[in-house]
């Protein structure tokens, strides 16, 4: 059976470092990181991962505040609201909760937080940086894959990384962070998506596999590469009679079958997804650090 890459432990394990920093540069620099959630709408999912958020803030000693702003907020008024927290020196990173509204154009948001502040990663200015290899604010989730490949023991240096799945969030930062020539990085990457007149041979020759599709256990245990270590970046619905609920979430591969091949697998839930906000947390103190011109503590 494959090794289970627990997102619990390993998210906990970050956090537990940031808030010891965070703790040392209150201390020494009289700083705490302060971060700002802006929440367009009543979205249940966004809801819930605002507070999330703003329950992790609490726990890392961070200052936070949430920003709720009406279904019906104009673009102008979101603008200005982000020009507020980019010129509050309380506040060290800024974070947009997407999807927003379709009345407002979501680029434009992203471009309008200071990059400095830019905890999420999706200015184009740190999209750049990220793919030119320097320091930068990495997106949450595709960072967080990294950490669980480091801290599992699966380091992806020489490995054959296949991400299946384009996005900006996902597929498209997480291949760019992984091929850099840097320590914990270094893979040849390959990234597949729709335009795959057959995904198989690209999923078969993967060393460690990254499913960001957004397609219930697309992948089974019989595509892959006995030995292959899973990121399985996947949330998704499924009916469930059987669960209370009347449904349950499942990844992008099929758990059961796929452990039976893997050399190591990320469950769901239990995996990358406790890992984007553990992320946030870390950007939020680095970006603190940044703007105080810590580079140690
Ligand atoms: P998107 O829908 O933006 O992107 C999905 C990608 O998968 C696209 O590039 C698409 O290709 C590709 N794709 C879809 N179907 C196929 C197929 N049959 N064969 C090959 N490629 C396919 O999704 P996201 O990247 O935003 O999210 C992916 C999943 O990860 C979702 O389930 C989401 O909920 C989850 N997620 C989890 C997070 C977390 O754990 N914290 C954070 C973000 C996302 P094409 O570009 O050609 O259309």
């Amino acid at each position: 059976m494959a090794q289970i890459i627990d997102g619990k432990k390993i998210s906990e394990e970050i956090k537990k470092e940031v808030k010891e920093i965070a703790k040392r540069l209150k201390e020494t620099k009289n700083v705490t990181p302060g971060l700002a959630v802006i929440l367009v709408g009543d979205d249940p999912a966004s809801q819930s991962y605002v507070r999330s958020k703003g329950k992790a803030c609490e726990e890392m000693g961070f200052f936070s505040i949430t920003e709720r702003l009406p279904a019906n907020t104009t673009e102008e008024k979101l603008l200005a609201v982000i020009n507020e927290f980019n010129n509050n020196s309380k506040i060290h990173g800024i974070l947009v909760q997407l999807p927003l509204p379709k009345h407002i154009d979501e680029q434009k948001i992203i471009e309008a937080i200071d990059p400095r502040k830019d905890v999420d990663g999706f200015h184009p200015i740190n999209i750049g940086k990220l793919v030119a290899g320097l320091d930068t604010l990495k997106p949450c989730t595709p960072a967080g894959i990294q950490e669980l490949l480091i801290r599992s023991g699966n380091d992806p240096d020489g490995k054959h990384v296949v991400v299946v799945g384009r996005s900006n969030i996902v597929g498209k930062p997480v291949a760019n962070i992984l091929l850099q020539k840097q320590t914990g990085a270094n893979a040849v990457v390959t990234v597949a998506h729709t335009g795959a007149r057959d995904l198989l041979p690209y999923i078969k020759s993967a060393d460690i596999l990254i499913a960001a599709i957004g397609k219930p256990e697309l992948i089974t245990g019989e595509m892959l590469k006995e030995g292959v270590v899973i990121i399985d970046v996947g949330i998704n619905r499924i009916k469930d009679a059987s669960s209370p609920k009347g449904y349950r979430i499942v990844g992008d591969v099929h758990f059961e079958s796929a452990s039976r091949v893997a050399k190591a697998i990320t469950p769901v839930p239990g995996g990358v997804g406790l890992m984007t906000v553990a992320m946030l947390m870390k950007n939020t103190l680095k970006a603190a650090m940044m703007q105080t011109k810590t580079t140690q503590c």
